[in-house]
Formats: structure tokens, sequence, C-alpha cells
């Protein structure tokens, strides 16, 4: 829904955001959240608002904001290393 509109009306856009998020805390529901920025509330489109990128140094995925340029770092190392740990145990 946020998604369809943006490239029609942005404002809009935020504003049925604001409002999925509002709804979900009423009703303690997760709402993804990579689905949209925490810092100015733009709905993620990958390529347009959103770049990720992964940082095999720091094992991780980088999801960037590009209305806001606030930066998200989501590790992945630790799944990783406790299929390891399972692993070792057998
Ligand atoms: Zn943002």
């Amino acid at each position: 829904m946020a998604i369809g509109i943006y490239g029609e009306d942005e404002a809009l856009s935020k504003r049925y955001v604001s409002l999925a998020r509002k709804i979900a805390m009423r009703h303690r529901l997760p709402l993804g959240s990579k689905s949209f920025c925490k810092k100015c509330g733009v709905v993620f489109i990958p390529g347009k608002t959103l770049r990720v990128r992964v940082a095999s140094s720091k094992k991780a995925v980088i999801y960037e904001c590009l209305a806001c340029h606030a930066g998200k770092i989501y590790p992945y190392a630790k799944e990783k290393n406790a299929k390891r740990a399972k692993r070792g145990k057998k």
C-alpha cells in the first residue's frame, strides 16, 4: 500500500507508514522493521529508497535509507557460528 503510492505521493506514503505503525503498536503486532525507515518513516523500496550492501569484513548486511541516509546494520555472523557450534557437538 505505502509502496504502491510512493511514486505518486511521497507524503501520503509516509502517512500510510505512520498509520501502519500506530495500528501495529496498538495491537502489539510486530511490524517488520526492514520495510520502512525508523528515522524518517519512508517506505523501503530496494533501489529507490533503500540501498542494501553486504559488508563481508563486518559479516553484516547494511540497509541504508536513501532519503535520510540512516544506516542499519544486520549482522549475520551469529547465525553462521551457531550452526557451526551445533555441527561441532555431533
Ligand atoms: Zn530514512
